[in-house]
């Protein structure tokens, strides 16, 4: 299982998905890199059939917001297996690195 890279605030333990120069909670300047679970529920998602220029030619794909365990929110795409049909609240998981960011999937019953 691959693990979700984000970064974190070593004051105050403020995660953030992207690094920072310094904390928005609290101002500190030493920001690390964490690996987090890349375990999460699916907040939102939609799917887009009508992509900005950067990405025409891959729609339809779904975009979704992922609360990961961590505490973390994060935007990224989602990767929805043949025969799946993603839910609010379903489990999903980190799948991959892409050029346009991090693509998680759901996660199968059995995992
Ligand atoms: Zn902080």
């Amino acid at each position: 299982m691959a693990s979700f890279e984000a970064f974190t605030c070593d004051a105050c333990k403020g995660l953030f998905a992207r690094s920072q120069r310094s904390c928005r909670r609290c101002g500190a300047s030493a920001i690390l890199p964490v690996n987090l679970s890349g375990r999460g529920l699916l907040t939102s998602f939609t799917t887009i059939r009508m992509p900005p220029t950067a990405f025409q030619g891959q729609e339809p794909y779904d975009i979704a917001v992922i609360d990961l365990e961590e505490g973390l929110r994060v935007t990224a795409r989602l990767t929805v297996q043949a025969g799946r049909t993603a839910g609010i609240g379903d489990p999903v998981m980190f799948e991959t690195m892409c050029p346009y960011g991090a693509a998680f999937r759901l996660i199968e019953e059995q995992e």
